[in-house]
């Protein structure tokens, strides 16, 4: 593996969706401060993980990759990681049970706070500002003072990500996580719907599996930890390349912001800097496609990203819309599979079902969001390929950003809860509604 290209050279590739930072002294002073900050995580880890995805390459496991569009600081508290780590294994122990594969659990958090934006520029009221770009790069405040990037931030990042992931990492291994608590992860108001319902009759059964188990002597670790992982988009240059580092064990290079990080639909360019510094680092990576890729540009990037063709290295993560998927994605995953390409096929339904409601919110209906997944294993059934995974942007908490789902979310009721800074999430509700749809998929 050739040595990682300097921050310079990989700016002057071309970088799609960089802050543009007023002061160049002060972008100095914060990757100096991110080189010798201690990693975030491991890069042992991160092989473990390369496994993982290795097991759901081979048809053997299902990757569930979930999270907020955009963390902010200030939702960096307990009860909002606790409720995102809480419906995540609600939504895997339905996977587990319900469609009996193993679940490969991936957090979009601790660390997902850059965004990539459609327009430079947010318009309110006839006032023009810089588009809100994260956490990472500007203020949320409608103002001119906070839209200007800020390159302290990144070390904010740095902080907020590793007191998310002390947390994420307490509670998936100190007791939270384990299988005796399936049914107390089922909260008040989960539980006063169908769907919580339907996932009571189920933690139900898990609970007298272990009674049996327990009573013939049997306590295997797994049923007291889940392992999790870290992931988020990797955007900012000078966070990414400041996190990389030569591990000492291996000697190889490894991101470690994060176990998984991916490039996102608007920096895939294949000569640019983002797939250039990604195809470096060691970490397992995704890459999203959208309903323009077409099959060389998937092969070209494979080649480039993985040219071992290890598995588990390379997931790709397709979010064509429920509208496009029938249609757009067969020809993508025959050529890839026909090239002999070792990739992990996931799918986002969201990005693809994005739309602006009356009201003016930007939301998603449920059913485009399930519609597309059925399209995605539709496909993949069709072609003998294996649908590896469900990648989703959710919450915890009980807002309201899609409509839609059994509780019928109306677009009327999107103001009440509208807690997003970014792209709206599936609820708690609709997640684990999801989650159900998902596994019967799975069984089919
Ligand atoms: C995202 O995952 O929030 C995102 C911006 O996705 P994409 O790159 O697929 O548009
Ligand atoms: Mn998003």
């Amino acid at each position: 593996m050739s040595s990682i290209p300097d921050l310079a050279s990989l700016h002057a590739l071309g970088a799609a969706q960089q802050p543009s930072y007023p002061d160049a002294a002060a972008v100095e002073a914060a990757v100096t401060t991110l080189r010798t900050a201690p990693p975030l995580v491991f890069a042992g880890e991160c092989d473990d993980l390369t496994e993982k995805l290795a097991a759901v390459t081979r048809g053997e496991a299902f990757l569930l990759q979930g999270g907020d569009c955009a963390e902010t600081f200030a939702g960096v508290t307990a009860d909002n990681v606790r409720n995102k780590l809480r419906v995540l294994l609600q939504m895997a122990v339905v996977l587990t049970y319900a469609a009996k594969v193993p679940v490969v659990k991936i957090g979009r958090l601790a660390g997902q706070y850059a965004k990539p934006r459609s327009s430079d520029e947010e318009t309110r009221d006839g006032v023009t500002l810089p588009a809100y770009r994260g956490d990472a790069v500007n203020g949320y405040d409608f103002t001119p003072e906070s839209r200007i990037p800020d390159p302290q931030r990144l070390v904010d990042v740095y902080n907020a990500s590793a007191a998310t992931l002390n947390l994420v990492r307490a509670f998936t291994t100190g007791g939270y996580a384990d299988l005796r608590q399936v049914s107390t992860w089922n909260t008040d108001f989960v539980r006063s719907s169908p769907i919580g319902q339907r996932y009571e009759a189920l933690a139900g059964e898990i609970q007298s599996a272990l009674d049996f188990m327990a009573a013939i002597g049997a306590d295997p670790d797994e049923f007291h930890r889940v392992d999790f992982h870290s992931s988020h988009e990797a955007l900012v240059l000078e966070y990414e390349h400041a996190l990389t580092r030569i591990d000492s064990r291996t000697n190889q290079p490894y991101d470690v912001s994060g176990h998984f990080v991916w490039i996102g639909e608007r920096t895939r360019q294949l000569d640019g800097a983002h797939v250039e510094l990604l195809s470096h680092i060691r970490n397992p990576i995704g890459v999203k496609l959208g309903p323009t890729t077409s099959a060389d540009d998937a092969i070209a990037l494979a080649s480039k990203l993985n040219p071992e063709n290890t598995p588990g290295r390379l997931t790709f993560v397709t979010r064509f819309g429920a509208k496009k998927i029938r249609d757009g994605l067969p020809e993508l995953v025959e050529k890839v599979t026909a090239a002999g390409l070792q990739v992990a096929w996931v799918c986002d339904p969201m990005h693809g079902n994005t739309f602006t409601a009356s009201s003016g919110y930007k939301t998603r209906a449920f059913e485009d969001v399930a519609d597309e997944v059925q399209g995605f294993f539709d496909v993949h059934r069709q072609l003998g390929t294996w649908p590896g995974g469900l990648h989703v942007e959710l919450t915890g908490d009980d807002v309201t950003e899609c409509v839609g789902g059994g509780e019928e979310l109306a677009e009327m009721d999107l103001g009440s809860r509208y807690e997003s800074v970014c792209d709206p999430r599936l609820n708690r509700v609709q997640s684990l509604e999801l989650a159900f749809h998902v596994a019967e998929m799975l069984r089919s």
